[in-house]
């Protein structure tokens, strides 16, 4: 990958340098996120001859959610450059990877986690490895599931070195839980099911939130700064306003009804 000042550049959906593998390659299962029913290889029919969204600017109100809280880590762009002709077996599997590489970079560059950054460092470079013997040799070469839980051992490790003595609610289920200003700084969250949570004005500084399904949350007012693993989409999929505070690494949606800083975009921002 380029080296570049922003760590993450190569893992942002450049949609100007895809061929719409998102709304192409994925199947789709009508239901509260999507309107339709899509199969896998099957171009959407809002898709344009321009690889444009016909309906981009009323995905949320055209039943489409699911389309906007999407983010392909930059693979949409690699997949469409380095294998045009294997896409459909390559994407998934390269977005899982560019996934794992997300996380690895934040790893790398977590202060407190010095005795374990040379695991990230390896592991980060085993992961790029992975994505080209992906490109080069397809699909059958790479078992991505074995390779997130090695990933996943270390993030953990790097975890577990960082956070303070915060609460453990790694995988429980808290749909729909009553979280107001609740003190989870350095709390694990990790797998978490928290769809629909009321976590306004929650203290979230520094927590753990790899996989939380934030789907609903209620993020108004809480405090995110230091959250490790918040990626993109899980901000997408939740609720927020002006006064919630997020890591650098993540933006404001739209949707949050105010501008804020965008230093990402959707894969599915066309
Ligand atoms: S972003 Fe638009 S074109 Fe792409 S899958 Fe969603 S609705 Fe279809």
């Amino acid at each position: 990958m380029e080296l570049s000042a922003d760590p993450f550049a190569a893992l942002r959906a450049d949609c100007a340098s895809c061929d719409a593998l998102c709304c192409r390659v994925p199947a789709f299962s009508r239901s509260t996120d999507f309107a339709i029913d899509k199969p896998a290889g099957r171009a959407c029919p809002n898709l344009l001859a321009d690889h444009r969204c016909g309906i981009h600017a009323d995905l949320r109100t055209s039943g489409f959610t699911g389309c906007t809280v999407y983010d392909c880590f930059g693979a949409g762009q690699q997949v469409t450059r380095v294998a045009p002709d294997d896409a459909q077996d390559v994407f998934p599997i390269m977005r899982d990877l560019h996934e794992l590489l997300w996380y690895l970079t934040e790893a790398e560059r977590v202060p407190g986690a010095e005795a374990v950054r040379a695991d990230v460092v390896a592991l980060r470079a085993e992961t790029e490895r992975l994505t080209e013997r992906l490109a080069e040799a397809g699909a059958r070469t790479v078992d991505v599931h074995a390779h997130r839980r090695k990933v996943n051992t270390v993030l953990l490790a790097v975890s577990t070195r960082v956070r303070g003595r915060g609460v453990d609610h790694r995988g429980a289920d808290l749909v729909g839980a009553r979280l107001r200003g609740a003190n989870l700084r350095d709390a694990s969250l990790r797998g978490a099911h928290l769809i629909g949570a009321d976590l306004r004005e929650a203290d979230l500084r520094g927590a753990d939130v790899i996989g939380a399904d934030l789907r609903g949350a209620d993020l108004r007012g809480a405090d995110l700064t230091g959250a490790l693993f918040l990626i993109q989409s899980q901000v997408d999929s939740a609720r927020g306003d002006a006064r919630t505070r997020l890591p650098t690494t993540v933006r404001s949606p739209r949707h949050w009804g105010w501008a804020g800083i965008v230093t990402a975009r959707s894969a599915w921002g066309r």
